[in-house]
């Protein structure tokens, strides 16, 4: 079965968590585990808070989510008509950022790479940027996969950001 909806909402921080909670309420015609439920929330919010801070930098414009549940699998793509990104491979680049002053980590694309099966990003200078990003939720009988990935990170993004200093301590 494939079903779809689609979001659109001011670039307001105000309506990142209506954002993430939206697409949780979406994914549970699917059954998903907790975990699963929290890696998508984890990934649609880091997506959608660049969007905010980064794409509109402060100015109130719309973003939009599209979601779409295709089988098993959840594809989420988080849409901004902001500035855009000069190089996409630089900006997904661990602990790369261009609002250090601002405190950030550089953690976003990483995370939602970790959190989720695919990552892809269409962006250009000007044109804005679009996320898209894939999971599969849940386990078929007998395909002993698909319920997330080995290691998992744990939920939250504070506990995630623990991790990646320890490691680089
Ligand atoms: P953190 O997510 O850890 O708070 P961050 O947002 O800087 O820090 P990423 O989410 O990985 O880190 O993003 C890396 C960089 O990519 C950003 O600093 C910004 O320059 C650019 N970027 C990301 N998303 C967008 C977007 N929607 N529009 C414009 N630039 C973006
Ligand atoms: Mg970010």
């Amino acid at each position: 079965m494939q079903n779809e909806m689609k979001l659109e909402f001011d670039s307001r921080s105000c309506n990142e968590s209506f954002a993430r909670v939206t697409v949780a309420a979406f994914l549970t015609q699917l059954d998903p585990t907790l975990e699963e439920v929290s890696d998508v929330k984890t990934a649609v919010s880091e997506a959608v808070t660049n969007a905010i801070i980064h794409g509109y930098e402060g100015r109130v414009e719309k973003v939009t989510i599209l979601c779409r549940l295709e089988g098993r699998e959840l594809y989420v793509e988080v849409r901004d008509e902001g500035k855009g990104i000069a190089d996409v491979a630089l900006a997904m680049e661990p602990l790369f950022t261009t609002k250090e002053e601002c405190d950030r980590a550089g953690m976003g694309f990483s995370f939602m790479e970790a959190f989720m099966d695919s990552l892809e990003v269409e962006s250009a200078p000007g044109q804005g940027t679009c996320v898209k990003m894939r999971k599969r939720i849940g386990r078929e009988a007998g395909d002993g996969g698909g319920a997330g990935k080995e290691g998992s990170l744990g939920s939250s993004r504070a506990e995630c950001m623990e991790k990646v200093k320890q490691e680089r301590s």
